[in-house]
């Protein structure tokens, strides 16, 4: 078995026992496996070993990723996760599934403009700043109802959810906060009728912290793949 099957396995297993500390069914949690820095070699092992959904931050990057697995387009869901410049919209909007970094009305109206009519709509979430004045990315929750709104009315995007990369912490308890406010705030949008099913939160280093408090996609990276090399 590979290295990387071994780690889907050691993921997997670490997400059924947080499910399993929270009360919740394993299922009802997604394993998005971060391809970025990574070649599509890494990928098609892990998709031989199971895993469907591929994250990717860069977007030339992912391009020549998602054309060299193109034998594989129809079963594999490629997430946009990176940070989205308005001139770069264009590829995102006709090679990805979903985006989880949209954080302004401007880049989701040119993704949905930009959507082939012959694509299903582009998945979405809004990407909230947690961290506060730690962070620059991301709406202010204060702002996210009425940017939900805007998004729901665009065409060819479905609104899924809230996206959030919180500032690195230490323990258990420090990593839950940042997670109970977009839990939080998600509650409060449904509240108000916003129909939201993903709650994507929670990467290698706070993955339990993020199922306890409600995580529906954990974006995992190094702890399937391996430490990222960036001189590549
Ligand atoms: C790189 C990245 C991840 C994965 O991080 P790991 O700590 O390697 O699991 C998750 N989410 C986003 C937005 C990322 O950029």
């Amino acid at each position: 078995m590979s290295h990387i099957a071994d780690n889907l396995l050691a993921v997997q297993a670490r997400i059924a026992r947080a499910a399993q500390t929270a009360e919740r069914t394993p299922d009802s949690i997604r394993l998005l496996a971060v391809s970025k820095t990574f070649p599509a070699e890494d990928v098609r092992a892990a998709f031989t070993a199971g895993q469907c959904a591929f994250g990717e931050n860069y977007v030339q990057e992912s391009l020549s990723k998602i054309e060299a697995l193109a034998d594989l387009r129809a079963r594999i869901e490629w997430h946009f996760i990176g940070p989205l410049q308005s001139n770069k919209t264009r590829p995102v909007a006709e090679h990805f599934d979903w985006v989880h970094s949209v954080d302004r009305l401007k880049i989701a109206q040119r993704l949905s403009e930009q959507r082939p009519d012959a694509l299903p709509p582009l998945n979405v979430c809004l990407q909230i700043n947690v961290s506060g004045e730690a962070s620059k990315s991301g709406v202010a929750p204060a702002d996210a109802p009425a940017l939900a709104r805007a998004i729901g009315a665009l065409p060819k995007l479905r609104l899924r959810g809230l996206m959030s990369i919180p500032e690195p912490a230490g323990d258990l308890e420090a990593q839950r906060e940042p997670h109970r406010i977009l839990r939080a705030l998600f509650d409060a949008l449904v509240a108000e009728g916003v129909a939201l099913d993903t709650m994507s939160m929670g990467m290698s280093g706070d993955l339990e912290a993020a199922v306890m408090e409600g995580a529906t996609i954990v974006r995992i990276g190094t702890a399937v793949f391996g430490k990222r090399d960036y001189a590549h």
